[in-house]
């Protein structure tokens, strides 16, 4: 499972930030969600073909961006686009895990028709029997709340480990390390 680790072991820099990921940002905290949600899916569409293991937490961002801006039903597509293209990457794990938290956040927020079409896709793109193992994750070293590089959200219990204590960015791909 550590096979990225020996590129970053190695002294290998990490990829530079894209600068439409930091202006997606940008735009996030200055409340601009109708143009952070268009970046963000951008970003995702292009990510499919360059870095599809990032693709569907772009997709997310876009949805949780359309959901803050009042668009529901673009939410919900680009909720689906980032859960089926996770599946089909048989990260199941993860879209039990992003799954939750979306729906969770759709229902918050009294969207309970959106939120009953996530659930209904995400049963319909698990298999049928999980291993435990996938769904109980390790207890690993504390992560900062925040990827150094481009600032997103660092979520222990979903991210990709690299090693004991290094866990990789979904969004822009930098390691992130627990602080000693
Ligand atoms: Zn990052």
């Amino acid at each position: 499972m550590f096979r990225r680790a020996r590129r970053f072991l190695r002294g290998t820099p990490p990829p530079p930030v894209p600068p439409a990921l930091q202006r997606a940002r940008r735009l996030m905290d200055a409340g601009e969600y109708a143009e952070a949600a268009l970046t963000f899916h951008d970003l995702a569409q292009k990510a499919e073909e360059r870095f599809p293991e990032r693709a569907p937490f772009l997709y997310f961002e876009a949805g949780h961006a359309a959901i803050l801006c009042g668009d529901h039903k673009k939410a919900v597509a680009h909720f689906r686009s980032g859960l089926t293209l996770l599946a089909s990457q048989q990260r199941f794990h993860r879209v039990q895990k992003a799954g939750a938290r979306i729906t969770a956040e759709l229902r918050e927020r009294g969207l309970q028709a959106e939120a009953d079409e996530i659930e209904t896709l995400i049963k319909n793109n698990l298999p049928t029997q999980l291993t435990a193992e996938s769904s109980s994750p390790q207890k690993r070293a504390i992560l900062p709340t925040h990827c150094p590089s481009c600032g997103a959200a660092v979520r222990p219990d979903e991210v990709e480990w690299l090693d004991e204590v290094t866990a990789e960015c979904d969004y822009c791909g930098s390691p992130v390390r627990a602080e000693a």
